[in-house]
């Protein structure tokens, strides 16, 4: 199997923490999400909490300053030394260089970043229907799902450019059955 030092990366409601889910079993690797980190803070209401609930409300991303120290803390544990799944983080240029930096310092590199590739549509139509299963608070108000994409398009999706070079982006058609795409995915590694 080659590295198992992944990003999974795509627009939001691309199925990431689907798939998140699967994947790390099939790597057996520590499942790294920057939303589920901002969640469990906001539920606990600690400081940070606080912050970012400011933010992912209104479907804005969390300052890199914060997330970046958040996610540094996460990757210098030792059950990150064989491997890891990180869903939701880079979201932004900065990020990305800056995990390429918290990585070199930790003598890492990274091997994939699975992009799953999903039409804006579609994006939009799956968002407004998670709203109705889940309950989300980012998801429910169609404003706060149309801020949520423009960041996307604004911040995150640049990362792709910012990887291409490296040859490590692999590019995973998003639409099909939640299986279909795993098949896809696992392909990756196989
Ligand atoms: P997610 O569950 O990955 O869609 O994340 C939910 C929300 O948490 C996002 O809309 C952002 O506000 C925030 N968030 C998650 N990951 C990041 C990140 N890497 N950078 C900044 N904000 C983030």
């Amino acid at each position: 199997m080659s590295g198992k030092n992944v990003v999974l990366f795509g627009p939001p409601g691309a199925g990431k923490g689907t798939q998140a889910v699967k994947l790390k079993d099939l790597l057996s690797v520590p499942h790294v999400s920057t939303g589920d980190m901002f969640r469990e803070n906001i539920k606990n209401n600690t400081e940070l909490g606080r912050t970012a609930k400011e933010y992912s409300n209104s479907g804005r991303l969390v300052p890199d300053e914060v997330t970046i120290a958040m996610v540094k803390d996460r990757l210098g544990r030792d059950d990150m030394k064989g491997g890891f799944l990180l869903d939701g983080f880079p979201r932004s240029v900065p990020q990305a260089e800056a995990l390429d930096k918290i990585l070199a310092e930790l003598g890492i590199k990274l091997n994939h970043v699975v992009n799953i590739a999903v039409a804006d549509d579609e994006v939009k139509a799956r968002l407004a229907k998670r709203a109705e299963i889940e309950g989300r608070a980012d998801d429910a108000d169609p404003k706060v799902i149309e801020n949520r994409l423009n960041t996307y398009k604004n911040q995150s999706e640049p990362c792709l450019s910012y990887y291409r070079p490296q040859n490590i982006v692999r590019d995973i058609d998003g639409i099909g059955s939640i299986d279909e795409i795993f098949g896809r995915i696992q392909k990756v590694f196989a």
